[in-house]
């Protein structure tokens, strides 16, 4: 562990300033906390609201995030009405929260931490808390005093497991009132508390702890392998595990989904040998078994993941078979345990694992997005090096299921979930855009995400699809968004482009079929190549793509939407685009045989004519627009004024216009329509579907 302390970076820094700087430091280790986790505090001299000076505890607030709080998440509560709470024998969770919420100095201040309690009851100035892994190691054990008094002899007091609450909180400061010569508590199966006179004082004393920890851990680790020998699978290889693991995301999708789409996941694979010499070990079982390391990681990956049963993991049917008994045999488990510790009225939440395990394969863990699903791998690979940690000092104990009921169904932690932001339109949905790079494409890939949609962003420009997905992760947060470069009439590519989305989110629930091109030119003099290029690209590059589609959303099981961008030429062609509009045609029979073909699955299949979108549009080459204005009789600088003037609305149309069509049919606005036609053209009477 790396003392992270820079005299320089925290010389000239006020109070204030060294408090969140402590956080960042403590933040930017995932060896400290995970997100959200921890908390830290510092005890200081404020003014309350009638300038009177005042002892104030500026502590962390409930769920921030280390590595990103500001100054402006460390309310302030005044010490002098907390501190008389120590002669009271017990208080209820809820009756804390409440007497909290009076004591802050600035009304409106987030809530603090549930742990301010512990905090304030020490007497020393600054306080810091982690869950760091080496210090879990090492007290997730089957006799965790006795190894903590050999790490660190009587400098570490251990205080057995309990909720945080104002119990824990009391238990703490007597511990450290009674062990003055203490440097440390150690709080079983939760965490570290250290403190000291200054910020840097206290982050060096949990520093230096943790350091020790290492280093008892690390010479009992020498020379062994960590989980023993591989009894399980061994790890396929990784072309052939990847294949594998596309095959069988999307039925993963379907067992961990519940019911409605709001209960849909997003995956994510992780394939790193730490996972894959974890998984495939013969302590595997067991350790999954015993359960997540402390309430904070349970919180995130569910008290224990699934470890499947496979017997051959490069056989995509079996892993299926294993991967359908695995979450049903989950689901059973959970729901008796949650009935056995329940409290009356509580009602029990998702009983699906969080995190699941394939021997030879790896590990998928699910949330509603991106970043949850990123969270919690990050957890699950921390619990792993916990768990070795604790396994090669002695044998890996955690929370008891009933205490990790009451942790799971805690409101406290009930009330962190609240604080997430609110689901959007495409949340949980993973939608793949052909010919994302411009124009339209691009339209409706900006729009989607903005609706909170997984992307899988496809061209034939890569450069101008990955700089797309590079702008929109900016914009949305890492990981929602990825570029694929693919040739639409390449069956190879556009299968490899739907196997992306199933390794990258897990399968897919949306396709928009939009790349094109349009070629010109009378049919006398058409060369065949062209004509052939149009079908390639405007009919079979639908067909391959939507193939590949349906076979992915059907496996998930609980349908989907294809949205085929046509034209307003498909009912009403012009001269010199025969090409064009012939190979649209088939693409638009395309999409009604695959509304009829999939309504059962209920994949939903709809078509979008636009007319005359120009802004941004790879289909309007130089070429077009100066044989269109020719053909017109018109100068080229007049051809999108003439398209406007030739429509019902005198409208100009936009790839923005096409995107909230397409939204339309993607989203569940049209749970009921599937095989139609709809017409952003600003009204083109020939052009009517009938
Ligand atoms: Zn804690």
């Amino acid at each position: 562990m790396e003392n992270r302390w820079s005299e320089q970076d925290a010389a000239g820094l006020s109070e204030v300033e060294l408090l969140v700087y402590q956080a960042h430091l403590i933040g930017a280790d995932p060896a400290l906390v995970t997100s959200g986790g921890g908390n830290i505090s510092l005890k200081a001299t404020r003014s309350d609201f009638r300038g009177r000076e005042t002892r104030a505890l500026l502590v962390k607030g409930s769920g921030v995030d280390m590595k990103s709080a500001q100054a402006r998440d460390f309310p302030a509560v005044g010490l002098e009405d907390v501190l008389p709470l120590f002669e009271r024998s017990d208080m209820s969770d809820e009756d804390v929260v409440d007497y909290l919420a009076r004591c802050l100095l600035e009304p409106g201040s987030p809530r603090p931490s549930i742990e301010t309690l512990l905090h304030a009851f020490l007497p020393q100035a600054s306080i810091v808390h982690t869950h760091a892994d080496a210090i879990l190691s090492l007290s997730n054990t089957h006799r965790p005093e006795k190894v903590l008094k050999e790490v660190f002899g009587n400098t570490v007091v251990a205080v057995p497991y309990r909720r945080p609450g104002f119990l824990l909180s009391k238990e703490v400061a007597e511990a450290v009132l009674t062990h003055p010569k203490a440097k440390g508590v150690a709080l079983l199966n939760h965490g570290l508390v250290t403190w000291g006179s200054t910020i840097q004082s206290s982050y060096e004393a949990h520093i230096d702890l943790i350091c020790q920890a290492e280093e008892y851990i690390q010479k009992r680790t020498m020379g062994r392998s960590v989980f023993g020998v591989t009894t399980a699978q061994a790890a396929l290889e990784p072309e052939q595990r990847r294949t594998v693991a596309a095959a069988v995301a999307p039925t993963i999708r379907r067992l961990v989904a519940s019911g409605n789409a709001r209960g849909r996941v997003v995956l994510r694979f992780d394939d790193s040998p730490v996972i894959l010499e974890f998984v495939g070990s013969g302590k595997a079982r067991d350790l999954v078994e015993a359960g997540a390391v402390t309430p904070d990681h349970l919180l995130n990956t569910k008290r224990t993941a699934l470890l499947v049963e496979t017997t051959d993991s490069s056989n995509v049917a079996e892993v299926r078979r294993a991967l359908e008994e695995g979450v049903a045999r989950y689901e059973q488990a959970y729901t008796q345990w949650f009935r056995r510790h329940a409290k009356a009225g509580q009602e029990m939440l998702d009983p699906h694992p969080r995190v699941v395990l394939v021997p030879g394969l790896g590990m998928w863990t699910t949330g509603r997005d991106v970043r949850a699903t990123t969270v919690t791998a990050d957890i699950y690979r921390q619990t792993i090096s916990i768990m070795a940690g604790a396994d090669a000092v002695d044998r890996y104990v955690s929370l008891s299921p009933e205490e990790a009921h009451k942790a799971e169904y805690w409101p406290q932690e009930l009330y962190k979930l609240s604080l997430l932001p609110p689901e959007r339109e495409l949340s949980r949905r993973i939608a793949l855009i052909t010919g994302a790079a411009h124009g339209i494409g691009q339209a409706i890939a900006r729009r989607f995400a903005a609706e909170g949609a997984h992307l899988v962003l496809t061209d034939v420009d890569y450069e101008g699809v990955e700089a797309l997905s590079a702008q929109l992760n900016e914009e949305h947060g890492a990981g929602w968004c990825t570029a694929v470069r693919h040739d639409v009439t390449n069956e190879a590519e556009t299968a490899a482009a739907v196997r992306h989305a199933a390794l990258t989110y897990g399968g897919l629930d949306i396709l928009v079929s939009n790349a094109g091109i349009a070629p010109t030119g009378t049919l006398d003099e058409l060369e065949l190549e062209e004509w052939e290029r149009s079908l390639q690209v405007n009919a079979t590059g639908h067909f391959l793509v939507a193939r590949e589609a349906v076979r992915v959303i059907r496996e998930q099981g609980f349908g989907g939407s294809l949205v085929f961008i046509a034209t307003k030429n498909v009912l009403a062609p012009g001269r010199g685009f025969g090409a064009y509009s012939a190979a649209k045609s088939a693409e638009v029979q395309l999409a009604r045989v695959l509304a009829i073909e999939n309504g059962s699955y209920g994949i939903r299949s709809n078509i979008v004519n636009p007319d005359a979108v120009f802004q941004g549009s790879g289909l309007w080459s130089p070429e077009l627009r100066r044989e269109r204005a020719e053909a017109h009789g018109i100068a080229e600088s007049e051809l999108e004024e003439f398209y406007r003037r030739r429509n019902l609305l005198q409208a100009y149309i936009t790839p923005t216009d096409v995107a909230q069509a397409a939204l339309f049919f993607a989203s569940d606005r049209s749970a009921k329509t599937t095989g139609c036609i709809l017409t952003v053209d600003g009204g083109v009477p020939e052009a009517f579907p009938r």
